[in-house]
């Protein structure tokens, strides 16, 4: 039996692609996912921020499919690729015991990555998991493109968000993640994060518990796409948490586009950093420049992140710049 969201799958809207398939039918839109419960890996990762990482590990739980078609995802393999390897398909009870078993492993959090697209079948599966003892916070891992409906619908079951802002320019988001609308959605979206769970708070150790923190990866050579973000940020409050991330590395199809062939230079990174800073951004996370050769995750793997790479190549080592 579905829960009381997953029963509103019959037309889909819970993304901004607005399909309006009926995925309770076997139907599938943009997602290629249709209303079951699919999952593409479970365990603990210690690659996130170190808030969302902690010592112990956050406890990431992986969604195949995608509403984004980024040329560079470095999770290609389970976002575009999902049919040739292997997912599991659960029941809602079966997600929830899934989040109680990483919470008996010590994990801080359970993080859903790439949920935009599973949100109804995620929030009948934490309602599910909190009746049963799950006391965690719940990170709600986005590549930013959600629907404002559909976040208020889960209003009180997410406690840290945890969003993408990739573009403000339509036409980057066109030619790079095929999404005609990422500029004009993307706002809505932050400003909706906010007002639910407001700005992150952590623990005496640093362990996030509740609230924002966005996430910039800079894409070389597109540093005005860069402060546009940024400055929407700093718009939204100079408050916001804000993960500026160097990572950027031309996996999957970026190899085919110029511009975006290469990794980002330290000079660019810099560039974005110190903008940041003037405009007032300071509570912002920054990731070394080696980060671009940290751990690519293999799907194909039982375990994609191998653990003692993960712990010396830890993609975001920065600290607040505040602190
Ligand atoms: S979740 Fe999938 S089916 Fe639903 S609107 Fe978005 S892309 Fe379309």
């Amino acid at each position: 039996m579905n829960g009381p969201l997953t029963a509103q799958l019959t037309k889909c809207e819970c993304c901004p692609r607005m399909c309006r398939v009926d995925r309770l039918a076997g139907q599938v839109g943009f997602c290629k996912i249709n209303a079951d419960i699919r999952i593409s890996h479970a365990g603990l990762h210690y690659g996130e921020e170190p808030p969302i990482s902690g010592t112990r590990g956050s406890g990431t739980i992986f969604f195949p499919g995608c509403n984004l078609r980024c040329v560079f995802c470095q999770n290609y393999q389970i976002s575009q690729e999902f049919k040739r390897f292997h997912t599991q398909t659960l029941t809602t009870a079966e997600l929830a015991s899934e989040m109680l078993r990483l919470q008996d492993t010590g994990a801080h959090n359970v993080n859903f990555v790439s949920p935009s697209h599973m949100v109804f079948q995620m929030a009948d599966a934490i309602d599910v998991a909190k009746g049963k003892g799950f006391v965690l916070p719940v990170v709600y891992n986005t590549n930013g493109y959600d629907a404002v409906d559909a976040l208020r619908l889960i209003r009180g079951l997410v406690d840290i968000y945890l969003p993408d802002i990739k573009y403000l320019e339509n036409g980057l988001g066109k030619q790079l993640s095929g999404v005609d609308d990422y500029a004009d959605v993307i706002p809505g979206v932050l400003r909706e994060m906010l007002d639910q769970v407001g700005h992150l708070k952590m623990d005496e150790d640093g362990i996030a518990l509740r609230g924002l923190l966005v996430r910039h990866l800079v894409l070389p050579g597109y540093l005005e796409n860069s402060r546009k973000c940024l400055r929407l940020l700093a718009e939204l409050s100079l408050d916001t948490y804000v993960s500026i991330m160097s990572q950027y590395s031309p996996l999957y199809k970026a190899g085919d586009y110029p511009g975006i062939n290469r990794t980002l230079t330290e000079e660019e990174y810099d560039q974005v950093m110190d903008y940041a800073f003037d405009l007032g951004l300071e509570n912002a996370f920054i990731q070394e420049m080696e980060s671009q050769k940290h751990y690519l995750p293999d799907f194909s793997k039982e375990g994609p992140f191998d653990p003692e790479e993960s712990m010396t190549d830890l993609p975001v080592s920065g600290l607040s710049a505040s602190e």
